[in-house]
């Protein structure tokens, strides 16, 4: 099978591009390396059934030439991070709906499937906890940046299921719920990497708000292993489906995990929302799945704990330091 990732350079799409060579497939990515990075792909860089493109979905021919050629596509490809969304919102807006309408529009020519990465971030601040995919979204005042990434992905489901009720696109969208694990970066703010680095540094553990906010945390390897089900899956066409974990834990329970886990000296320390993002940020303050559906499809549940997922990104993240030491430039977190 030909598979096109778009993100593919990326995080989330660098482990799918590894796990589908590793079967035997043919694995093409586009990436315009924004959030993506050539360090993520470096290992597979050179692998004959791989190809890259440094590249935006924006660039229409290219994209074009990559959907025709191929089987299936993911569309991972997106403005992610709630720092960069509250810093470059109209990027995030321009890339989030207009990359997703170009691969939808050239999908359309053949009726090449597509798999919509989305985010829980689309349910808002609702607080009925667990959400379910047919749940109502809450979303906050359009003058908070933060939100304009829920919609922007709210938007992208909706074209994928108008694609797929309209013109007969099989269409499938998958809502992440904070993916983790090696090679995800703090630079946009997320919070494992950025308490680990932190952690290992011996530099302060910075847990924004109470810290009494909470989250799910869900290994790269699970999802990953989850889309490339749900992709091929007949009666998955038109949906949604949450993939999470439902391991719940507070933003202070992280720190001191941790922190324990490192062995590491770094005090905790609170640091209040608009000090960390902007006036008026507004978090969310759970957020945990409701994975009944995607549990009857596919079978899946999440298999690796809270626990294993920290050692990972330890592991990770201290080779990633040591190599630093190395060589200073090398490296970014
Ligand atoms: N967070 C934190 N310290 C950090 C980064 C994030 O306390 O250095 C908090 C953030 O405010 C949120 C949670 O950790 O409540 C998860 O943040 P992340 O950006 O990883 O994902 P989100 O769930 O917000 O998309």
């Amino acid at each position: 099978m030909k598979v096109l990732i778009t993100g593919g350079a990326g995080f989330i799409g660098s482990h799918l591009s590894e796990r589908y060579l590793d079967r035997g497939d043919e694995v093409y990515i586009m990436d315009d390396l924004s959030t993506g990075s050539i360090e993520n792909i470096q290992h597979i860089k050179e692998h004959p059934k791989f190809t890259y493109y440094i590249s935006s979905v924006i660039n229409y021919q290219r994209t074009a030439e990559l959907v025709d050629l191929c089987d299936v596509v993911y569309h991972l490809a997106a403005a992610v991070g709630v720092r960069l969304i509250v810093e470059s919102p109209v990027k995030t807006i321009e890339t989030n709906i207009r990359g997703t309408e170009i691969v939808l529009e050239l999908a359309a020519k053949k009726r090449k499937r597509v798999l919509i990465a989305s985010t829980s971030e689309v349910y808002g601040k609702r607080d009925h906890i667990p959400f379910r995919e047919d749940d109502d979204l809450v979303l906050g005042p359009t003058n908070k940046g933060r939100w304009s990434y829920a919609c922007s992905k709210a938007i992208d489901e909706f074209m994928a299921i108008a694609y797929w009720k309209e013109k007969r696109v099989p269409t499938v969208i998958a809502r992440l719920f904070n993916t983790v694990g090696p090679r995800q970066t703090g630079r946009y703010g997320m919070v494992i990497p950025n308490f680990v680095t932190q952690a290992l540094q011996g530099k302060e553990i910075t847990v924004y708000g109470d810290g009494s906010q909470s989250r799910c945390f869900t290994h790269v390897a699970d999802v990953v292993g989850a889309l490339m089900k749900i992709i091929e899956h007949p009666e998955a066409v038109g949906e949604v489906y949450n993939i999470g974990s439902t391991q719940e834990v507070t933003i202070q329970q992280l720190a001191e995990k941790i922190k324990a886990l490192t062995n590491s000296p770094s005090p905790i320390v609170f640091v209040p929302y608009e000090k960390a993002y902007e006036e008026g940020f507004e978090d969310m303050m759970r957020r945990v799945p409701d994975i009944t559906k995607v549990n009857r499809l596919i079978g899946y549940a999440p298999q690796i704990t809270l626990d294993e997922i920290l050692l990972s990104v330890i592991d990770y993240q201290h080779s990633k330091l040591q190599e630093r030491q190395v060589s200073p430039s090398a490296l970014q977190f």
